[in-house]
């Protein structure tokens, strides 16, 4: 069993990118407006930690917070400022986002060219036409997993346990393109899948995005399954400082011995959506110098 390492891995994407930022010394860096709504504690951690990564590898990252009462028209029409504002190269809106605004007008009213979470129909239809895109960060972050570690995908049975429109459903349509890592045949099982554990039992790669603790179990694998867990769940620990540890959508203990490749939980997946944000954000940089809007 070999550990998948996604801090490695990210940390040494974000460097090379660094890198590429350090030698444009006349021309500012690339710079990622992060828009929340309202105080939700959680997402309050997360921008935090964009920002601070940002701050690390040569971006620059601002934070553009509105109370929760703001109306979806007067939303819509600050995102609209900052697709205009050319020195900004890529927007995220926070989520979740208070009941009274919809989520699709808002992805929707970002510029395609500015969304770095890659969650825009524009995007997302490039990426099932296999043309270039910005890619959803967390599938992104799971491919560049895969390539790192040179783990073999053509012709492989992928079973992509979720289908939502952050993780699973992009991840499925990824891992069917042709291309590596790709080529895949892909099952994409839900709630309503029957029988789960019959696909779990064929599948040559699991990559769980159900949201729900330790689903997948060591009796429902095969020998040398490749594993990446997306999950994140809190649970009470008072052995731990934080009265709480962090566990997958993967039982780890039954299902590592079984596997030939597994993402732990921290430290796998979650260190790479950050990473591909920041790529994403890089390459919109890039098309903005190409474009002169700098
Ligand atoms: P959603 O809740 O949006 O989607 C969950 C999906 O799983 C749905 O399609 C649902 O089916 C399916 N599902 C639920 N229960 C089962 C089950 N018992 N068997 C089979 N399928 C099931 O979740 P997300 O995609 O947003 O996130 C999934 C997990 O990944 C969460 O734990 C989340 O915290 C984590 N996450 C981690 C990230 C990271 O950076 N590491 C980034 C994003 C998410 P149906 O459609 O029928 O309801």
């Amino acid at each position: 069993m070999k550990l998948i390492d996604g801090k490695i891995v990210s940390e040494q994407l974000l460097t090379e990118i660094s890198k590429n930022i350090q030698q444009h010394t006349n021309i500012r860096s690339p710079h990622l407006a992060i828009v929340m709504v309202g105080n939700h504690p959680a997402s309050e951690t997360y921008v935090n930690a964009k920002i601070k990564t940002c701050e690390k590898f040569g971006f620059k990252g601002s934070l553009y917070k509105y109370p929760e009462s703001i109306k979806e028209k007067e939303l819509l029409s600050e995102i609209q400022k900052l697709n205009e504002y050319h020195e900004i190269d890529g927007v995220i809106v926070q989520l979740p986002l208070p009941k009274h605004i919809s989520e699709h007008q808002v992805i929707e009213t970002i510029s395609p060219n500015k969304d770095v979470d890659g969650f825009h129909p524009i995007n997302i239809g490039r990426m099932a036409k296999n043309l270039p895109a910005l890619l959803p960060a967390t599938p992104g972050g799971i491919l560049e997993l895969l390539k790192f570690y040179q783990i073999e995908t053509v012709g492989k049975h992928c079973v992509v346990i979720g289908r939502s429109n952050i993780v699973g459903s992009p991840m499925s349509i990824l891992m069917g393109r042709n291309g590596y890592p790709g080529n895949c045949t892909v099952s994409l099982c839900h709630s309503k899948t029957q029988n789960l554990e019959f696909f779990l039992k064929n599948a040559d790669i699991i990559i769980a995005a159900a949201g729900q603790p330790e689903l997948v179990k060591g009796d429902m694998v095969k020998e040398g399954v490749v594993v990446i867990d997306v999950g994140i769940h809190r649970v009470p620990d008072t052995s731990k400082k934080s009265g709480y540890r962090l566990i997958g959508d993967v039982e780890f203990e039954t299902v590592a011995p079984k596997s030939s490749f597994i993402t732990p939980v921290p430290g796998g997946v979650g260190p790479m959506t950050i990473a591909v944000l920041l790529k994403n954000t890089y390459l919109a940089w890039q098309q903005s110098i190409i474009n002169k809007k700098i």
